[in-house]
């Protein structure tokens, strides 16, 4: 079997699309959906992710902000700038690029960021919400791979799920949303022992541990979905994934490329987090009596 090729970046367009008339007809109501985004330091690769969530938001319709502090900032500024954000009525999503340095208390900011604008889905709150399925806004890589999964209709109840990776902010709320819709779901990490024998389960594999290739032919059931989250950079600069493409696209059913399969759904995850963060706002600001 030769899998099916998920185009990431063209389903990505089509919703996007869709986003941007949602946020076009809040334009109409006067409300322009904004996001802040707020850097510390100067990591690069940050930069570019910034830049590129930045571009996103002119391209459909979005209000954006960077608001940027030098490395040595103290945690104190950076809190008394999303207070402010925080009532900001510009602003209706809040993201702090990840990672910050290390003299500040990751937690502590991501808490400070109200639920209700919190679109990267990493407050406690909405993190903890996915338990009991009463999430504010689901984190955006794993509500991307959602996306796509309904997108092509993949089936999801029943089917057996199975995570590569327990991170807090990808392979934990994954696994949380995959078993929301009645997938029987697997989480496996650094210390399963003998992986394959669980990949070889899944009829939905998804990856994300940071391994180039970690995942091969062998490891895979025929007509399996594979969902490549994992991003990673070889000596030779070349992006690959954690799957081996090349040969796991020879068993399974569909398989997500690195670049351009799970990447551009994270985006425009944001963006429609951000979007539905401006309509709820819209709607309670039409309920307060004028
Ligand atoms: P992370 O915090 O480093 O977590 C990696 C997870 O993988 C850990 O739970 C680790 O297990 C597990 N793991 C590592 N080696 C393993 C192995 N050999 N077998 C099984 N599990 C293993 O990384 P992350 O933030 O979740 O990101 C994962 C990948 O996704 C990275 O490549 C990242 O760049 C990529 N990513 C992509 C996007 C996107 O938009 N495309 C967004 C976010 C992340 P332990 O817990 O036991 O250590």
């Amino acid at each position: 079997m030769t899998a099916r090729i998920i185009d990431g970046a063209a389903i990505a367009k089509d919703i996007r699309a869709q986003w941007k008339a949602r946020a076009g007809t809040l334009a109409e109501r006067g409300v322009i959906p904004g996001l802040a985004v707020v850097l510390v330091g100067d990591n690069p690769a940050s930069r570019v992710y910034v830049r590129n969530k930045i571009k996103a938001c002119a391209e459909n319709g979005l209000h954006s902000e960077l608001h940027e502090f030098p490395a040595d900032v103290s945690e104190q500024t950076v809190l008394a700038r999303i207070e402010a954000l925080a009532t900001d009525v510009k602003i209706h999503g809040i993201l702090v690029q990840l990672p910050l340095p290390p003299h500040i208390d990751n937690a502590k900011v991501l808490e400070a960021i109200p639920v209700e604008k919190d679109v990267d889905g990493f407050h406690l709150y909405n993190l903890g919400g996915l338990v009991v399925g009463e999430s504010v806004f689901p984190p955006c890589t794993p509500y991307g791979v959602m996306c796509l999964l309904d997108y092509l209709k993949i089936p999801i109840e029943g089917q057996n799920a199975v995570v590569v990776g327990r991170s807090n902010i990808v392979g934990k709320p994954m696994a949380l949303m995959l078993l929301a819709r009645s997938a029987t779901v697997s989480i496996c990490t650094s210390k399963t022992r003998n992986l394959s024998q669980y990949t070889l389960l899944a009829d939905i594999l998804v990856v994300a541990a940071g391994k180039p290739r970690l995942v091969t032919r062998s490891m895979v059931k025929d007509g399996a979905a594979v969902i490549d989250i994992g991003f990673n950079r070889l000596a030779d600069g070349k992006a690959v994934g954690d799957v081996d493409f090349e040969s796991v696209r020879e068993r399974a059913g569909w398989i997500t490329p690195v670049p351009g399969g799970v990447g551009p759904m994270t985006i425009t995850m944001l963006l429609a987090n951000t979007i539905q963060a401006a309509e709820r706002y819209a709607e309670k600001r039409a309920r307060i009596p004028a």
